[in-house]
């Protein structure tokens, strides 16, 4: 077989995302995925995630989210699909919190646009939720959310349609580094490629082997419910997006009514896993009242029937940022899917960084952060 310019391993949100980054800028790509995405077994299912600015995770990442959001929209006219709804996001919590405290220092640092909302006023626009008289909200009217499958659909149509060549159910078994390139083995066929792109998700771990004792995959439940009460208030033209720290630091997120009933989960303080096979798929009545137990306290009149619920696995490094470099020891392999829960909204930029390191160009953002080099044993 011919031998390409890349390969990329998996094909969920950032191998599909880089795939067509990588096709548009006329390099011959191979891409695997041991699934066909879109699917449920790794981490870009479940119809919507949240894409917000005010990064209360680090400011440094608020740079990256905002080349995103061009991208998501250049490929919002380059498809002619929707990704994206803008609803607004509220981030509410007591004001000392990790979550209102960062997303406001992100704010200021970065001049984003945002207004910082009393418990009062909350209740005059949001009057869902019930909170205690200190907390606070700060409201960013660039908050939304995103449709995940549609989002790797459109990236993998799209890097096809500039001739990657896209393997479905294939999986990739091992990569070794050859004199002028990689070599990768699936279980049909052995590939030669110059440059390897590694975005494997939860997987990522059994071919990055160096960095396998700090990659932590999570389990985590997400519920769609049909709010208690027949109003209009959990709909998307009415509710942003919200995360909601409490003051002991738990922290539940949600996703307004889009068609399919209000999304609520919780975000970390899953079941912890070292092998994906291990993680438990199914949705338990007690992962039911963890979430109810929330809307209980804070939002009564959304804690209605159940329509459905999910499984989902976040990757996690033990700082819960990103790992997003050079493999340690390969110039030519590239780590691209640890995003700890939150990597979702990056998936454009995420491409277009990693095709700048396959191109060997420098990135022209901070990337200390995602240093792979902190990940070693
Ligand atoms: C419940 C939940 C809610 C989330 N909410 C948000 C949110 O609101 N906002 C946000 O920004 N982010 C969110 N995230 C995080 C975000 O979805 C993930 O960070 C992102 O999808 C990870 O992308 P990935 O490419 O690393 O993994 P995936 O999309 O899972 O892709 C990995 C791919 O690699 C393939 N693969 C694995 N091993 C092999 C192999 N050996 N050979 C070939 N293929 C292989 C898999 O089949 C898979 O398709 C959420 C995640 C979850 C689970």
């Amino acid at each position: 077989m011919d031998k390409f310019d890349v390969i990329v391993v998996g094909l969920g949100t950032m191998g599909a995302s880089a795939t067509l980054q990588l096709a548009l800028r006329g390099q011959r790509v191979l891409g695997f995925d041991a699934h066909h995405p879109p699917h449920s077994f790794g981490s870009h299912h479940g119809e919507s995630r949240i894409i917000r600015k005010t990064y209360y995770e680090d400011p440094s990442y608020v740079p990256l989210i905002e080349r995103s959001y061009e991208l998501w929209s250049e490929l919002e006219a380059r498809a002619k699909a929707r990704l994206m709804t803008r609803t607004g996001g509220l981030m509410i919590g007591h004001p000392e919190s990790g979550l209102v405290s960062g997303a406001l220092q992100s704010a200021r640092q970065h001049e984003l646009p945002h207004t910082i909302l009393s418990k009062q006023a909350m209740h005059d626009r949001f009057p869902v939720f019930q909170l205690d008289a200190d907390m606070v909200a700060v409201h960013e009217p660039d908050a939304g959310v995103l449709y995940p499958e549609t989002c790797v659909q459109t990236f993998l149509d799209l890097a096809a349609a500039r001739g990657a060549i896209l393997q479905y159910g294939e999986a990739v078994r091992s990569w070794q580094a050859t004199g002028d390139g990689v070599s990768v083995a699936t279980e049909r066929a052995t590939y030669r490629a110059a440059k390897l792109v590694l975005a494997a998700g939860a997987w990522l771990g059994e071919l990055a082997p160096a960095l396998r004792s700090n990659l932590t995959i999570e389990r985590q439940v997400v519920l769609h419910l049909q709010p208690r009460e027949q109003t209009p208030l959990f709909r998307a033209d009415k509710l942003p997006i919200f995360c909601l720290e409490e003051a002991g630091g738990d922290f539940f997120y949600g996703i307004p009514d889009l068609g399919n009933g209000l999304k609520v989960g919780r975000h970390y303080a899953g079941p912890k896993h070292t092998n994906v096979d291990t993680v438990d798929r199914t949705v338990h009545a007690g992962d039911v009242d963890i979430v109810r137990g929330y809307l209980t306290r804070r939002m009564p009149n959304a804690n209605g029937p159940l329509l459905s619920s999910l499984v989902c696995l976040y990757t996690d490094t033990p700082d819960l940022h990103f790992a997003l470099d050079r493999y340690p020891g390969y110039d030519n392999v590239i780590l691209a899917s640890v995003c700890s829960g939150h990597g979702f909204k990056f998936a454009p930029v995420v491409g277009e960084v990693i095709a700048d390191l396959v191109d060997g160009k420098r990135p022209t953002f901070d990337l200390s952060l995602f240093a792979a080099t902190r990940l070693l044993a």
